[in-house]
């Protein structure tokens, strides 16, 4: 056994000492975001602070030998080893929660990996009887044992393993989360090599793992990364990651949602500037009166409380308080009615999606109450947001595979007597959920985007379609396919659609578009796609007039010849006897429109509604959407109905 002479430098276990207990305090007062690896974090983080007092203390106390009791030098020494193993462990847990695989991971692997620490510390606390890891003479003299070497070792194991682990995963996991523990690993083994074989007896590891730490901090750890820029609280993506947290570990909790009546149009009045002083001042007041809580800030106005007790009420109720006075700004006092939606964790959410869109559905409830209310989420919510999600599910899918099947109403024409064109309704097939109608998925599909990719396919299936029969010979002039708003939004359609029609060598004529009157009809960008499609030759049609968002002079004034009336107008004139209907088709008359009306269900219907003067008819007196086959079926039997 070897003694050692205890001339160390602990200028760096000093500074170590001063640097991470600074950090320490720094991302304390930062209030951190309870993931599991920001608290792994801090335990790693402590346990240095620990390591480098062990250190110091070790070092003095063996520089006076017989003037500290044996038994305190052994505890002292035991300690700074045990540490020495435990923040390698601690690292290895910190980067397997990094990358996810805690969740994973089950119990069993987890002692597979901490075993050879607990052996480790078994030898450092049986070291006065065994003498592997060190040994202390009767003098105090400090000698280091065989099994020093395997301490450091099964150390060098960890970092490995905790390195390789994150390199392996290197393309699933964020750029600033592989490179923060690359460095960690780099500095901690420079520092550690230095010591071992180029200066002895300074503490360089300890100038490694500060430096390893402090990269940390300033990246993966950073206390600002989950936090919101305007109101300085947590984000949307921090609370899904804990949310995510909450659910793996089944741990009770109630979550709480205060969002603003009239929100969107006080911010419309007084800009987002003001707004935004608004909802830092409203942030400033949640820190300060819930110091301790997880509260973050969605967006939107909407603020949100995780908890695991009751304080969901309690912070409703402060809530309420407050914003019973205006808040003040410098273009003047904002005065805002909170309503709140609560959400129990025994409704079992399954996902954090679940439990985020339930919790929509009751704020809108609480919205639509007004005043100040409060809706508990119920189970049927839950059950609703749950089936949403399913659909958006079944509409990537559908997208993803093959699931979009395109379904053919005819249209009568009055005057030619016979089916002269057909509209193309889109369905989705699902294994899991069958047959979805389009009232069940169109609006989702527009509102995250799907509906540029399902419109490209029910084009292209379409011109598909014409490519594969004589539409001459079916005795149709054109088929008419539905187009979004928000396909009409995009610049590049006229371009994709014209690609799509050269590809199947289909004729422009036979293509008709239908589009519905919304603000972005009046878009520059959606004027140049019409131009553009209507100069190769595709013809449009407004669809659904009458259904509120149409306005006369505006339809007057597009470049488009058919206007389908909505069956509500149709079905109005023969329920009630309202004659919107008559003055909207004398209207389109004048004005030499083509006039299609939806919604025909019966005989009497399709006669009157002909002699009104309508030349298109359409219905399900004539037949519901069908598909393909079918509906070259129906073609085939049709005879003169009127
Ligand atoms: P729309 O374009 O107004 O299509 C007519 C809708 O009315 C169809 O519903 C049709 O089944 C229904 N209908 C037709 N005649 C009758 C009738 O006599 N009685 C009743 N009760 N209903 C009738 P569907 O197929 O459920 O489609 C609903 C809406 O979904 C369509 O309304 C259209 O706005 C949209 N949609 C369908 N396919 C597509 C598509 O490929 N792209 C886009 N962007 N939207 C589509
Ligand atoms: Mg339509
Ligand atoms: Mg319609």
């Amino acid at each position: 056994m070897l003694s050692t002479a205890f001339d160390w430098n602990l200028d760096l276990d000093f500074c170590a000492l001063f640097f991470i207990s600074i950090l320490m305090v720094f991302l304390l007062r930062r209030q951190i975001l309870p993931l599991r690896q920001n608290i792994i974090f801090l335990e790693l983080m402590g346990c240095h602070i620990l390591l480098a007092l062990a250190d110091i203390m070790a070092s003095i106390m063996l520089s006076f030998p017989g003037v500290y009791p044996i038994s305190m030098l052994y505890m002292v020494n035991m300690v700074y080893y045990s540490l020495r193993i435990l923040s390698a462990g601690f690292f290895l847990m910190f980067v397997l929660a990094v990358s996810g695989q805690m969740y994973r991971s089950s119990v069993r692997l987890m002692l597979l990996l901490m075993w050879p620490i607990v052996a480790m510390l078994v030898l450092i606390a049986t070291a006065p009887l065994n003498h592997f890891v060190f040994y202390i003479d009767e003098f105090g003299e400090f000698y280091y044992g065989d099994g020093r070497m395997l301490i450091y070792g099964v150390s060098i194991a960890y970092y490995a393993m905790a390195f390789i682990h994150v390199y392996e995963r290197r393309k699933k996991l964020k750029r600033i989360s592989r490179w923060s523990v690359y460095f960690f690993t780099m500095f901690t083994g420079i520092g550690a090599t230095m010591q071992q074989f180029v200066t002895p007896h300074t503490q360089t590891l300890s100038l490694g793992v500060t430096a390893g730490l402090l990269i940390m901090c300033l990246s993966e750890e950073n206390p600002d990364v989950f936090r919101d820029r305007i109101t300085s609280i947590f984000d949307a993506d921090g609370l899904e990651l804990l949310y995510k947290e909450y659910l793996h570990y089944g741990r009770y909790h109630r979550v709480g949602v205060m969002a603003f009546e009239s929100y969107q149009e006080v911010r419309s009045t007084y800009g987002d500037e003001v707004m935004n002083v608004f909802l830092e001042k409203v942030g400033t007041h949640i820190r300060l009166a819930f110091p301790k809580d997880n509260i973050f800030y969605i967006h939107n106005g909407r603020f949100l409380f995780l908890d695991e007790g009751d304080d969901i009420d309690a912070a409703r109720r402060t809530a309420s308080e407050f914003f019973k006075n205006p808040v003040r700004t410098s273009k003047g006092d904002i005065m805002l009615t909170p309503c709140f939606a609560t959400f129990d964790s025994k409704l079992r959410p399954g996902s954090y999606e679940a439990m985020r869109d339930a919790m929509l559905l009751g704020l809108k409830e609480a919205l639509k109450q007004g005043d100040g209310a409060s809706v508990e989420v119920t189970q049927e919510m839950l059950d609703e947001a749950v089936h949403n999600l399913e659909i958006e599910e079944a509409l990537d899918r559908a997208i993803a595979g093959d699931g979009l099947e395109i379904f053919f109403q005819p249209i009568y024409d009055t005057r030619k007597k016979r089916i002269s064109s057909a509209e193309v309704l889109v369905r989705i097939r699902d294994e899991k959920l069958g047959l979805l109608m389009p009232d069940q998925f169109i609006d989702k599909a527009e509102e995250n985007g799907a509906i540029l990719a399902l419109g490209q396919r029910v084009f292209e299936k379409t011109c598909e379609f014409i490519r594969d029969h004589d539409l001459d010979e079916l005795g149709l002039d054109y088929i008419e396919v539905n187009l979004s708003p928000v396909q009409c939004m995009r610049e590049q359609l006229a371009y994709e659609f014209r690609e799509i029609v050269e590809k199947y060598g289909v004729d422009y004529s036979r293509i008709n578009l239908e589009i519905t009157e919304t603000d972005s009809t009046d878009s520059t960008v959606a004027k140049e796609n019409m131009e553009a499609l209507m100069s190769s030759g595709i013809s449009f049609s407004l669809d659904d007039y009458g259904t509120g968002f149409s306005n006369l002079v505006n339809v007057m004034n597009l470049p488009l010849h058919i206007v389908k009336i909505d069956k509500s107008i149709v079905w109005a004139y023969f329920n009630e006897g309202n004659t919107t209907l008559l003055h909207v088709l004398s209207i389109f008359k004048e004005s030499e429109k083509e006039i299609v009306c939806e919604g025909v269900e019966t005989l009497e219907m399709a006669q009157e509604l002909s002699k009104l003067g309508c030349d298109h008819e359409q219905g399900f007196y004539f037949s519901k959407p069908i598909p393909r086959e079918e509906f070259l079926d129906y073609l085939k039997e049709f005879d003169e109905v009127v």
